[in-house]
Parts: structure tokens; sequence; C-alpha cells
């Protein structure tokens, strides 16, 4: 069967903050096949994602990536890294191309999984999807006390492991951050895992992270992550190396990683313990397979980074689903209603563990009715001409753009 399909709904709650709440915004892909349909999911800045598929080409190396997905053959996995290496191709100089295409190539093995009536972690090769624990993902409080307060909530819905970021963490004094980091262990009580994101605070300084690291270990936190970042790989080695020196604490980082290459880069040369991957950012599923696989033979661990919708949970599940010893998982703990309103499908928490679903493709439908509430109107336009609107590009001359569901404009193969 050939891709007949790609259609991009933008959807966003009505106002969005400056909190570093990922959730509050979302570009969903629907890419169709054969009949066949599939759900993707892109991480981050949705207009301009949708701008890299329609875009004009530039010059022979920076096309849209529509030109590498729409007509393109899809009969197995193998066509899945086929049209991945097109995309790295034709849309080399096109920085947004990597998180536009995660979108699709996760919808793509939606598709296939559906098709055959499999879970995309038995199409990648895994035998069993093992149990992991998830971590509450939560932002630091404004104040010692709400972070404490918020850990206590979160261990009462029967989370053991934590994760606490943002929020101006780093920005002020180390004795303020230590202050933070107390009531962060207080909150979850002395058993439970604790996670610190520093969200890339120190950009490469290397000493106001060091400085740090007394408290990280008075608390016995288990990573602090994104110290630096994403491409700091000399500073993620020197604070790996103090990191080591110091204690147990361990730097995690890899959601800044936009292909499978700079993911190995962050493991060879940063030396970080945990190697964390958005599916929807590094370019799906199947890079983010092969840089799971990766950190385990460097004996790192693998750990999904996932902050929306359960469709994206799903996602950055399958990659790691089969790894055993790569237990622990993130998990968006305080996501916005669109996030939660997107999916009709939850993957449940059963005694405190998680597991990539059994169901066929990511297990997770959409709610159309949903997409429509929140769906954000865009239109693109270049001279005039009409390179985007609705859910997709302009239909092709002749071409009828109707379709069941209001205001849905297919990206249709034929236009190519
Ligand atoms: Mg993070």
């Amino acid at each position: 069967m050939r891709i007949d399909s790609v259609d991009f709904f933008y959807v966003a709650m009505p106002e969005v903050t400056l909190d570093a709440d990922g959730s509050q915004d979302a570009l969903v892909v629907r890419v169709t096949a054969g009949g066949h349909v599939g759900w993707g999911e892109c991480e981050a800045s949705p207009l301009t994602s949708i701008a890299a598929f329609v875009t004009p080409r530039s010059h022979g190396a920076c096309l849209p990536v529509a030109d590498s997905v729409l007509g393109e053959r899809l009969d197995s996995p193998a066509d899945i890294d086929r049209i991945a290496a097109l995309v790295r191709r034709n849309s080399m100089d096109l920085l947004q191309a990597a998180h536009t295409f995660s979108g699709i190539e996760i919808a793509l093995w939606d598709l296939l999984g559906r098709l055959r009536e499999e879970p995309v972690w038995r199409l990648l090769g895994f035998e069993h999807s093992y149990a992991k624990t998830p971590y509450a993902s939560a932002l630091f409080g404004a104040t010692p006390q709400e972070t404490l307060e918020k850990g206590r909530e979160l261990v009462a819905r029967g989370f053991r492991a934590v994760k606490y970021g943002w929020a101006g963490f780093g920005e002020g004094s180390v004795a303020a951050d230590a202050d933070q980091l107390h009531a962060a262990r207080e909150g979850i009580g002395s058993d439970g895992l604790l996670l610190v994101d520093a969200g890339q605070v120190w950009g490469g300084d290397v000493e106001a992270a060091e400085a740090r690291l007394a408290a990280l270990e008075d608390v016995g936190a288990t990573w602090i992550e994104e110290p630096f970042e994403g491409a700091e790989y000399g500073a993620y080695a020197a604070l790996s190396a103090a990191a080591s020196r110091s204690g147990s604490v361990r730097v995690a980082g890899g959601e800044a990683a936009h292909s499978e290459a700079l993911a190995r880069t962050l493991l060879d040369y940063g030396h970080v313990g945990y190697l964390q991957v958005d599916t929807g950012r590094i370019g799906g599923i199947g890079p983010a397979h092969r840089a799971a696989l990766y950190a385990d033979r460097a004996g790192a661990t693998f750990v999904n980074h996932t902050f929306t919708t359960h469709l994206a949970l799903s996602a950055s599940l399958q990659p790691f689903a089969g790894l055993r010893d790569h237990r622990i998982c993130e998990y968006p703990a305080e996501p916005r209603r669109l996030a939660v309103d997107l999916t009709r499908d939850y993957l449940p928490i059963v005694d405190g563990e998680l597991r990539a679903p059994d169901a066929p493709g990511l297990g997770v439908e959409v709610d159309l009715g949903a997409l429509s509430v929140y769906r954000r109107s865009v239109e693109i336009r270049v001279d005039g001409e009409l390179l985007f609107a609705g859910t997709g590009l302009k239909a092709p001359e002749g071409e009828t753009t109707e379709s069941s569901e209001p205001e849905a404009v297919g990206v249709r193969g034929a236009s190519r």
C-alpha cells in the first residue's frame, strides 16, 4: 500500500502560559494508507512542525517533509526506516523536519500494528512488554512548602517515584535549591525515588551544577536531569565524572536529541547514566528503539521522555518495552485538560507499575470530538497560494477536499 494522506491537528489550551508544561498544546498526526489509519504526535511547536511539512523547497537538500512521505510504499517496518532515511536526506537543512517526521513515523508504526493486529513493541522484535515504575513528572512548587505538599499528594496517588523540575530551580542560590530538594524528599518520604530536572538551567556552567551535588546526595536523588544545553557534551562528561566521585547521583539527559546519532553522542561523549529520549522529537519509535539498545550495550539506563497525552506516552514506552532491566519511566502526572481529553484510552497504573499496552498498534484511540474542541485554525499561504488549511495540504486540482469530519482536509499522496 501507499501513504495516501497525512493530517495535522494543531490543538491548544485557550491560554498558553509560561509554565514549562508541554501539555498546553499538541500536534496530533493522522496517516492513512490503503484504507488503514494510524495516529501519532509530534513534540513541541505545532505550527513550525506543520510548516516544515508543506514549506516550499529551498534547494535540493531542503525539501518539505511531505515530499519524502506522501505516496511512499508502506508494507513493513523496513519501509518506515527507508522513508526516515529519505526525510533525513531530502530535508537535511530543515531543522524542524525531525520533529515533524517524529509524529508521522509514530503514526506509521501505529498503522502497521493495527493492520497486523500486533502491538508496536512486538513489531520491534520484543517478546514481552515488561512492567516499568512510572515516575510522576511534576514541577517544583513556588515555595518549598508547596513542593512538599505536592510530593505528599503524588505519593497518596500511588506513585513510588517523583520527578521535580524547572520552576526556578538552579536560578537562585545553592541554599534555596537545597531547601527545595529537602522539601521534595520530605514530601515523598524516605522510600520514594527522587529525580530532579534542571531544565538546561546552567547552560554549560559545570561549576554551577557541581555546587548542587552535595545537596542532591544529601536527599538521595537518583539523577540530575538536563543540567546543560543538549549539545554541551564536555560539560555533561565533567559533571558525570564529578558525580561518580562524589556519590551515587547520576546525570541524565537526552530529550534534546533530535536524531539517533545525537543520542549516541550524549552517551559516548557526555557519559550520562540515564538516556532520556522523546520519541516525538528524535524521529519517532525506530530511532528511539535503536538508542535504547545502544544505551543497554553501553551500560546506561534508557528512560522515555514524555509530557503530554497517553498517545505520546504509549509511543514513548514501545522502544524499551522489552528491556526488562530499564525500569523507570516518565508519566505525565499533571497534564492540562487538553492532554487528558485527546484520548479515549489511558494506560493504567496497576500496583504502582505501568506497561506498554498489548493492544494492536499503540493501543490508544484518539477522541475526534476533543480534537475539534481544542483545534487551532491554521492557514499557510505563499504568494496567495494556499499551502495548508484545515488539517492538511491543499487538495490536488479536481479532487474534493471534503471528508466525514468537519474541516478535515487530507493531504493526498496523489498530489506528488
Ligand atoms: Mg526534562
